[in-house]
């Protein structure tokens, strides 16, 4: 056995267990034992029953106070119940259609419990708890993994499977495919992906998943950080067009407003990076809020690099972007005498087939798109100009690829322009841009309005609906909740698969606002005369749509969402962003949430609801409220959280980065981004193409990331 080997050839894998497996993602024995629990329930942490209040879940160490006694019910359900005790009081456990336990509880055992205790005028219950035996000298787990899983499949078969797997793997000596050498685990204090794999199924304790995890952390960390560092060897020098005309009065004149002196001050950067004599290639970050006027700063960029008989091409992540910024520009472009085409995935293919004709033959010098510009039928006459608007986090792939495609267009490289709405606080995004010079925006045009934010707790919650009640009638009204649905009620003792120390510590009772309930309520209870939609990550994206364009018609007036909503929607008239649970998100992503409102000429508002008792978690929402600066904000959340939030978010729907999936990186800090960087920079020193033999496995690795990256 081996990673590649298929899970059918296991045995107690048939034809239908496979289905099942292939339904998780799962074929290969390297799927399964990457297939991480989502949680773990916390098995360690002992509850004294006296103390434990009502609808706690949790373990409990007990002995067998009293025979189990089993009868028959009038639906012929079997009942079996016994008393048993700890130091604090008792509890009668109830077991239904388990009359074998009888021979499980001998009265005087000792056995550890997991289950939820319920108190009722004083009498305790738990029903059909879990149960293990304690034995001497033999340790039982504190943690006990949870994994996700699909109909067909049980804890217990994915347990075992990877109980048989690791067993077989170790038997016959296999040598996992570790991307880190020995010397980098010792230098890193790393643990090996064996032991590490072994840890995260089979944990030992609470210390010892974290550094499994760690190690996944870093491994994911330095993967990025070869990625970006492979994508800048790629970039060509000295290759590229000096625009040595860079007099934009012309569109200067035609732009209705006059530059900020942010925007004045990157177009001079721009402009310098794109006239350099050498034909060093621009390859720039405009780094900038939303609403900052990026925009106009590419429009003079691709303005200069048509003056200078090149063309230009701008790239967005989505069609309605991209189209956005068509009907934006043409006009502008229009008035200056220079063509500018949209492309997407839904022009015609005779359009399309018109398009690259005239891209070809520079009729058209500029190009609008999606992905699409990626198409190898579009070749340009003199591409002089490449502009991604990322919109949102680093689009690693988008990057890459984008390199490959100015390679494709000729004997010269193309000047580089990226745009990010994400603010990044400087010294983050020197790493994480490395490769890129930056230009930044942290200067709204004049006239925009601040959005009032304020921070509640739940004893405002009727003053707040009145409130909501107030905009939902004049205008719309957001509603962002952190969780899709009302958690099982067995969920609530887990700790997540990214748990943090505050996670060991939580209250078991703090319940997450869950978008389907609260639209719900708030339909059926509190305002059953307006109409309340809901959109999560886990509707259909048909359904979204509808439910989305429902919403910018005006006919859906209160939305409850989950963070889907925080990127690239557009609906001026909505004027109040309540955020539930606000504690839970990382200040830039509540900094974005909040710039879906204050979008219109209406006085615009944000409510962050949050009943933490955490003073730091108070002081960082107090951050929101006192400003709308969101580098300042970004600062803020680096300091006080660490880098993590700015590659993906806990509770969000998807963790995704604009082309690099995170499982890990929530968990990361500072120090150690700047390690994987830092290694990763050493490593590509003496093997910049990872084509050394004893980097077989890291660029293999490589390969299918970025392999998987291409095709997702
Ligand atoms: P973003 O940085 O989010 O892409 P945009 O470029 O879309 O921002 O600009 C947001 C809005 O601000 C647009 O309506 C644009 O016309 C306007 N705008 C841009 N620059 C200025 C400016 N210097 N003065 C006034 N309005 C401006
Ligand atoms: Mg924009």
């Amino acid at each position: 056995m081996d990673f590649s080997t298929v899970v059918s050839s296991m045995s107690g894998i048939g034809k239908k267990r496979f289905e099942c497996f292939l339904n998780l993602g799962i074929r290969t024995v390297e799927d399964l034992l990457y297939h991480f629990p989502r949680a773990y329930q916390n098995r360690g942490d002992i509850l004294p029953l006296a103390m434990t209040p009502d609808g706690t879940v949790g373990a409990f160490l007990l002995t067998i106070a009293t025979k189990p006694q089993t009868v028959m019910l009038k639906n012929r359900k079997q009942l079996t119940k016994l008393v048993a005790f700890d130091d604090t009081g008792k509890v009668t456990l109830t077991f239904f259609n388990q009359p074998f336990v009888k021979d499980v509880f001998n009265v005087g055992d000792e056995f550890r419990f997991y289950g939820k205790l319920s108190v009722k005028y004083g009498k305790r219950d738990m029903s059909s708890p879990v149960y293990e035996p304690v034995i001497q000298g033999r340790k039982l787990p504190d943690l006990v993994p949870v994994y996700p899983l699909t109909e067909g499949l049980t804890q217990k078969f994915i347990k075992n499977a990877n109980e048989t797997a690791i067993k077989t793997l170790i038997e016959e000596k296999y040598d996992f495919p570790d991307i880190f050498s020995e010397s980098q685990l010792k230098k890193y204090g790393l643990m090996s992906l064996k032991d590490a794999l072994i840890e995260i199924h089979f944990p030992k304790t609470i210390e010892s998943v974290k550094k499994a995890r760690e190690r996944f952390v870093f491994e994911e960390l330095y993967a990025f950080a070869l990625g970006i560092s492979l994508a800048k060897s790629h970039r060509k020098n000295g290759n590229a067009f000096c625009m040595a005309d860079t007099n934009i009065t012309d569109i200067l004149k035609k732009m209705p407003y006059k530059l900020t002196n942010a925007q004045r001050r990157s177009v001079n950067e721009i402009l310098a990076d794109m006239s350099n004599k050498e034909g060093r290639p621009m390859s720039r970050l405009l780094s900038g809020d939303v609403g900052s006027g990026k925009t106009a700063c590419a429009s003079i960029a691709l303005y200069a690099a048509v003056k200078n008989n090149t063309q230009g091409a701008l790239m967005a992540p989505t069609e309605i972007l991209a189209t956005q910024h068509y009907n934006d520009l043409n006009p502008l472009f229009e008035d200056l005498g220079i063509k500018v085409a949209l492309l997407t995935g839904s022009t015609t293919a005779a359009n399309k087939r018109d398009i690259y004709e005239k891209v070809r033959t520079n009729e058209i010098q500029i190009v609008i798109g999606t992905h699409a510009l990626l198409n190898e039928k579009l070749e340009f006459e003199k591409l002089g100009l490449v502009i991604t608007d990322e919109q949102h986090r680093f689009g690693v792939r988008q990057r890459t690829l984008l390199a490959e495609k100015t390679h494709l267009t000729g004997s010269y490289d193309a000047h580089v322009l990226v745009m990010s709405a994400t603010p990044i606080p400087r010294t983050l995004a020197l790493i994480l841009y490395g490769d890129l010079d930056i230009s930044v925006l942290d200067e709204l045009p004049p006239g925009r309005q601040k959005v009032d934010t304020f921070l509640v707790d739940e004893s405002y919650r009727e003053r707040l609906n009145g409130f909501i009640r107030k905009n939902a009638i004049s205008n719309q009204v957001y509603i962002v909740c952190p969780a899709v649905e009302d958690t099982e009620d067995d969920e609530s003792g887990l700790l997540p698969f990214d748990f943090t120390d505050e996670d060991v510590r939580k209250t078991r009772d703090n319940k997450l606002m869950s978008a389907t309930g609260l639209a719900e309520k708030l339909q059926n209870e509190v305002f059953p005369d307006i109409k309340v939609g809901l959109v999560h990550g886990k509707m259909k994206s048909a359904d979204k749509k509808r439910v989305m364009r429902e919403f910018e018609q005006d006919k859906i007036k209160i939305l409850v969402s989950t963070t889907v909503i925080e990127v690239g929607v557009n609906v001026p008239n909505a004027v109040l962003m309540v955020v539930e649970n606000a504690e839970r998100f990382g200040l830039s992503q509540l900094h974005q949430l909040r710039g879906r409102v204050g979008r219109g000429k209406d006085k615009s508002y944000c409510i962050l609801v949050s009943s933490s008792e955490n003073e730091k978690s108070k002081q960082r929402l107090n951050v929101m409220c006192s400003t709308n600066n969101g580098f300042k904000i970004a600062e803020a959340d680096l300091e006080q959280r660490g880098p993590g939030d700015f590659f993906t978010n806990r509770q969000g729907d998807a963790r995704q980065s604009g082309g690099m999936k995170f499982r890990f990186a929530t968990l990361c800090d500072m120090e150690l981004l700047q390690k994987a960087f830092a290694e990763a920079g050493e490593i590509l020193q003496n093997d910049p193409k990872l084509s050394l033999n004893e980097n077989k496995s890291l660029a293999s690795y490589m390969d299918k990331l970025f392999g998987r990256l291409q095709n997702s």
